[in-house]
Formats: structure tokens, sequence, C-alpha cells
């Protein structure tokens, strides 16, 4: 195992008692994570998303990890999967991205809101990989607040017809089934959410190929024209889509934190080597103290990424067991914005720092800090914007009467 993941596990564990299956589990992460690093640098290289992690998290059971085992799941811990998915981070964004949306937006929205049925023929083969996921909110017109989507549903017979755009879709392209929102045609204050089949006469998607970074994650356009969708595949109760959006983005910047946290352990391991190994001025570049200052300054971030986010996961364990508690859903909600918020930052000057010590070969994609410094500026945008995590967070402070954001 990368020793600053054992570090994490011996940490945790003051917090966390850790049974045999939860090792096993991290150490099937590991695996995993080891086997991927060289794909997801090729492919990188190629800016193609890399289909050998599908394969890879297939054959270790890494879609598995945190979701109920009626499901076919492994039911693992906040605690384990945060671990999970902070270790398949140190790869790079990326792939916490492709994972984040199959994971933690899709079967863990799945988990939470879909009916048996649904269960059967949407969760479980996601679970075992033979499905991926996409979550379809953002719009062109669109992001930080969806309650102004334009995307709408018209009911046709015992029929939804659903006809709009959804802009900056993860796994949009390579998706079997996106949980997409809209509105209704009759009702400008009902929004719903349904399960959609991107074979559907109707659905198009168009990668998005001009992004300045996260090569390796599909993001793509989609388009809906007059798409039939049947009443079985509307997801959680007709008028419920906003609550099931929210309540996915909580899951997603869980994710979110994790895969910054990995980040930035990522930036702290290869500097430490190439601060020992690169020679100017006789020495070790790491024996002259500015380069260690930037080695303290990752480092710093790293324990700073941390502990929100364990916290948080601690913390989901008990929300996990009661997910209609309102005090625990807003307790939920502050911590993960606050893990979330910090993580990304953190990670994005991380990988600065990472990217500085690097010199020359930094400012390239061929070492993973400048890929790290392309792809965790997004971890700033996505799943909410730092704006809109910092308004959640003074809300949190200044109570609701205050809360700026809607
Ligand atoms: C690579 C990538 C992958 C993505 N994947 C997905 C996905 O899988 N599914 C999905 O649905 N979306 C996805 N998104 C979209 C992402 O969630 C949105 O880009 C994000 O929510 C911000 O929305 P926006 O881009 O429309 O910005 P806007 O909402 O237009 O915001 C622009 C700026 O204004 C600020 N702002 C807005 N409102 C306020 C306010 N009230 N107070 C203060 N500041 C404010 C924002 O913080 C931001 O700085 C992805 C985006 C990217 C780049």
């Amino acid at each position: 195992m990368e020793p600053l993941f054992e570090e994490s596990i011996a940490d945790i564990s003051e917090l966390h008692k850790f049974s045999d299956e939860d090792m096993k589990v991290l150490k099937t992460v590991d695996s995993a994570a080891e086997e991927l690093v060289l794909s997801e640098t090729e492919n990188y290289l190629k800016r193609q998303f890399n289909k050998d992690a599908v394969k890879t998290c297939k054959k270790h059971g890494i879609f598995a990890i945190p979701v109920e085992i009626e499901s076919g799941g492994r039911g693992m811990s906040p605690i384990v999967t945060l671990l999970a998915k902070e270790r398949l981070g140190q790869v790079g964004l990326g792939l916490s991205s492709f994972l984040n949306v199959q994971i933690f937006l899709g079967e863990l929205t799945l988990q939470r809101w879909a009916n048996k049925e649904q269960k059967e023929r949407y969760l479980k083969p996601a679970v075992k990989g033979d499905k991926i996921l996409a979550f379809g909110l953002t719009e062109p017109d669109i992001g930080s607040n969806p309650e102004s989507m334009k995307t709408i549903y018209k009911k046709r017979g015992g029929k939804f017809v659903i006809s709009g755009s959804k802009y900056l879709i993860t796994n949009g392209s390579i998706a079997d089934n996106i949980i997409l929102f809209a509105r209704s045609s009759e009702n400008k204050n009902e929004i719903s959410s349904f399960i959609i089949d991107s074979k559907s006469a109707g659905f198009s998607a168009t990668p998005l190929k001009e992004k300045i970074g996260l090569f390796t994650s599909d993001t793509a356009f989609l388009e809906l024209n007059e798409v039939v969708v049947d009443k079985a595949d509307i997801l959680g109760r007709q008028g419920h889509g906003l609550s099931i959006a929210y309540s996915g983005l909580v899951n997603g910047r869980f994710g979110v934190s994790a895969g910054c946290i990995g980040c930035i352990e990522d930036c702290l391991n290869v500097v430490s080597n190439r601060a020992k190994e690169r020679i100017q001025f006789n020495k070790p570049i790491g024996k002259h103290q500015l380069v260690q200052r930037h080695i303290a300054e990752i480092a710093k971030n790293l324990e700073m990424a941390r502990w929100p986010a364990y916290f948080m996961a601690v913390k989901r364990e008990e929300y996990d067991k009661s997910p209609e508690n309102k005090t625990l859903i807003k307790e939920m909600d502050r911590q993960t914005s606050l893990a979330k918020r910090i993580a990304s930052r953190l990670a994005f000057e991380s990988a600065d720092h990472a990217v500085q010590v690097f010199g020359g070969l930094g400012y390239t994609t061929l070492a993973s800090p400048g890929r790290h410094y392309c792809d965790s500026r997004v971890t700033r945008i996505y799943e909410g914007t730092d704006e809109i995590m910092d308004l959640k967070i003074a809300s949190y402070v200044l109570g609701d009467d205050f809360k700026a954001f809607y």
C-alpha cells in the first residue's frame, strides 16, 4: 500500500474500529489503484476516457463498496468508502470524477430513492459494473440554481415525454442510464426525476472535448427531443425531483472531498521523491529551504483537508441509519459542504506547490503535478461552487433567515 494510505488507516483507527472485512476491501482498492496508474496516465495523454477504469473497478468490486448488500453491494461504512475513494483519487481526478458519478451521484441516489423493480433493473447492474450511470442536472442556462431549469416533461397517456438539454454531464456519452431532472410543462413548480435509457429515441450525447483538464473523464452535452419515459421510470415521487437532486449532491460532495484528499496525497508523495532525487547546485533540491516550504504547505494542506472529511464520514454513519431525520440531514449538508469546500481548495493549492517543486517538468502533463493542477480546478466548481458552499456554510452560522442563495 502507498505509505500515506496506510497512515490514513492508522489515524482513523482512533475513530473507527476496522474489521477484517474492511481491511480486505481496502487492500483490494489498493490493488485496483496500483493497476490503474499506467492506463490513467496513457489515456490522459491521449485525452480520452480510460476504459480500463470500468474493467478494473468491476474486477475488484469497487462499484459495490458503499451499496447495501440486498442490492448486490458490499455495505461498507462511510469511513471505508471515503478511504477507498481517497486511495483511488491518488491515481487521478479523472478517475475520481468517473467514480463519483457512478457511485456517489448514481448508485447511492438509486439506493435511496429507487423502488424494488428499479433497483433490480438499474442499481444491481451498476453495482456489478455492467451499467454506467450519469446525473443530469445542469443545463446551458442553469447551474448553481437548478430550480429554474428549462428541460420539460409532458404527460402523454401513461408516459412522460421529455425535451430539453443538459450540459457538462460527467459520463454523459458513456452512460447506459441517466438520472435526469425536468420540470412539468403544466406546473412550473413541479420538478421530477427520471431514469433515462441512453438508447431511447430522441436522446443524443455529444462529448465536450474543449476542457482544460480532467481528460480521462467523459463530459457531454445531452439533448432530449421528445424522449418517451415510462411511468415506471420516474425516480421517487413525482414532484420530488429537487429533494432527490440535493440529496444526490450531498453524496457527490462526500466523494469529491475524498478524491481531493487523494490528490493532495499524491502531490506529497511525488514531491517528496522528487525533492530527494533532483540535484541542483550540487545537492538535492529538498535541501534548499525554499523547496521545503512547498513541501510543508502540501503536508499542512493534507492534514487540513483530511480531518473535516473524516469527521463527515463518522457523522454519516448516523445519517445513513435515519436519512429522514431533519436535524441529521442539515448536519450532513453542513459537514459535507465544509469538507468539500476545504478539500477542493487545498487540492488546487497543493497541485500548484507540486508543480513548482517539479519546475519545468511540472508544467507538463507528463508528471502528475501538472495533471492534478489542471484537474483539481474543477473540484471548486462542480457539485456546488466555492461560492455556493460558502453561502451554505455562512447560513448554517447565521441561521435560515440569512440563506442568500435561494
Ligand atoms: C467537468 C465538469 C463536470 C460536470 N459534471 C456534471 C454532472 O455530472 N452533472 C451535472 O448536472 N452537472 C455537472 N457539471 C456542472 C457543474 O455542476 C456546474 O458547472 C456548477 O454547478 C456551476 O454551475 P454553472 O457552471 O452554471 O455556473 P453558474 O451557476 O452560472 O455560476 C457562475 C459563477 O457565479 C457564481 N454564483 C452563482 N450564483 C451565485 C450566488 N447566489 N451567490 C454567489 N455566487 C454565485 C458561481 O459560484 C460561479 O462562480 C460539471 C461541470 C464540469 C466543469
